[in-house]
This record gives structure tokens, C-alpha cells and sequence, in this order.
């Protein structure tokens, strides 16, 4: 499995001189499984130089695109996903379940709203909702995928993908610690044996107060998940789009020096690719 990261910011994109290193797009990853279709994770603006990517590939194209919740920076970026405009290409939605409704309700709804120029219905791919790549667990190829659901407003799903003894999981937009949802022995169990864990860092230990039921955990506690489950790798993702490049630098510093050396703590940025 290999897997790319196309955005890593969390709530808006923010382009510009302080997230040149780590990226100004919101969240999308691309898995790749060797022989099978392209797959894709969550629709942040950063889908949009991934499809650019993507229409080098010879037709008929399908892609998987998981979804991990409905929340603007996670979906926003299909509207210029070209591969979407593109007649022989079929999208196989997954992941949340009502990832098909995210997805058209980003297009005219047909009375004219004014939000987008085009209808879903004039899409030329084909868009379908899989129920094949839906919870609790389904497989893509020989990859298991299972879910758990995510502490986070209006819920979403997270992933665990697993291939001949290896893993990883990604849990974005999610709040350890939270008093309802699952605590922190269930992710750790989820996590459990994971080779990589990407988690949600968006905001600092000390920023926690302030933000507490907003569904976003600090680098502290994805440290204490990652320590838990005994991971290899904590990639620290979503990152708040007023923390700019030397800011991510400082949090990395502490979360590194407070995980010691039996744990590699990254912060990911775009065109980070790691084979797992
Ligand atoms: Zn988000
Ligand atoms: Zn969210």
C-alpha cells in the first residue's frame, strides 16, 4: 500500500509564504494498491492536483473515493475533480454512509441557487454510492478496511486499512477525550499493531480549553493514542490553518521530544508518500 497526501489542513484551505512546507490544502490522501483501482480519501481542495494527476489514466477509470465525514474541507475540492468530467470514468462512493448526498449537495440543486454552475445530474461520469465500500468493514482488493466512528460534530467514520500484516489508520477530525463516542482504550484498540497512525493534531495542549467539543484533538493526546497502540509512526494531520509552517515546526519539536525514541512523530505535508 501506498499512500500520498494531497492536503493536510484542517477547515479551509490557506495558500500562501507560512504553509509553503506543509501544505495550504485540505485534507485528501491517495491510496495506491497495486492492481487495483485508484483510491482516494476525503475531498478537501487538495483533489484537485490529484485529478489533474489522475487524467493521464488511460479510460475506462474507476476510482474508489472514501468519505470520512460531510464537513466542507473534506469535500469542497471534488467540485474541480476532473476525472469527474470525464465520461469514462466511474466514482464509487464509500466510507460515510451518506457520502452520496455530501457529494451532490455540492452541485446546483436544480432550482438555481447560484452555488455552482453545474448540475450533478450533467455530470458526464458515473457517480454511484457502493455499498461494498460502506461501515462497519469491506475490503478493497486484498485490503481490509474496518471502521470505528469518529468524536466529532455530526459523526464521521474513521479507517484502518490492512494488507498481509500491515497497517495503518487514519483518524481525522476526531477528539480523544471527548465524554461521549468512543474513549481513548477504543481507538487504541483499533489502532492496535498499526504500523502507521495518522491522527488529527489541530490544535495544542494549551489551546484544548477553549476548543473542547469542536471535534479536534491536540498533538498530546494522539501521542498517548499512538504510545497506547503501540504504533511505529504518529502522523500528525489537519493542521489549524493559522498555524503556519514555523508553528508546525515548534509543535513537531515537543510532540518529538516528549514521545522519546521508541516512536517516529511526523507532521505531514503535501507530496508525503510512505509505503506501508
Ligand atoms: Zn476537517
Ligand atoms: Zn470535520
Amino acid at each position: 500500500m501506498k499512500l500520498t497526501f494531497w492536503g493536510t489542513r484542517g477547515s479551509i484551505a490557506v495558500p500562501g509564504p507560512e504553509t509553503l512546507r506543509y501544505g495550504g490544502n485540505t485534507t485528501c490522501l491517495a491510496l495506491d494498491i497495486e492492481g487495483q483501482p485508484p483510491v482516494v480519501l476525503d475531498a478537501g481542495s487538495g483533489i484537485r492536483a490529484l485529478g489533474l494527476q489522475m487524467l493521464d489514466l488511460p479510460g475506462p477509470l474507476r476510482v474508489n473515493l472514501l468519505i470520512t465525514h460531510l464537513h466542507w474541507d473534506h469535500l469542497l475540492g471534488f467540485l474541480f475533480f476532473y476525472p469527474a468530467y470525464r465520461p469514462d470514468v466511474s466514482i464509487h462512493l464509500g466510507g460515510w454512509p451518506r457520502c452520496l448526498e455530501g457529494i451532490q449537495g455540492l452541485f446546483d440543486s436544480q432550482r438555481g441557487d447560484g452555488h455552482f454552475p453545474v448540475m450533478f445530474e450533467q455530470l458526464p461520469s458515473r457517480i454511484t454510492r457502493d455499498e461494498a465500500l460502506l461501515a462497519p468493514r469491506f475490503d478493497l482488493g486484498p485490503v481490509r478496511v474496518q471502521t470505528i466512528p469518529l468524536n466529532h460534530p455530526q459523526g464521521g467514520v474513521g479507517l484502518r486499512f490492512s494488507r498481509d500484516g500491515r497497517s495503518f489508520v487514519f483518524l481525522t477530525d476526531n477528539e480523544l477525550g471527548g465524554t461521549r463516542g468512543p474513549q481513548l482504550e477504543d481507538y487504541a484498540r483499533f489502532c492496535r499493531g498499526a504500523q502507521v497512525l495518522i491522527h488529527d493534531a489541530q490544535y495544542l495542549p494549551e489551546e484544548m480549553d477553549r476548543h473542547r467539543g469542536w471535534g479536534h484533538s491536540d498533538w498530546r493526546s494522539a501521542l498517548e493514542l499512538a504510545q497506547k497502540a503501540g504504533v511505529e509512526r504518529l502522523i500528525l494531520t489537519h493542521h489549524d490553518p493559522n498555524r503556519g509552517d514555523d508553528a508546525i515546526d515548534a509543535m513537531l519539536d515537543q510532540a518529538r521530544y516528549q514521545a522519546g525514541p521508541g516512536l517516529v512523530v511526523e507532521a505531514a505535508h503535501e507530496g508525503l508518500s510512505l509505503t506501508i
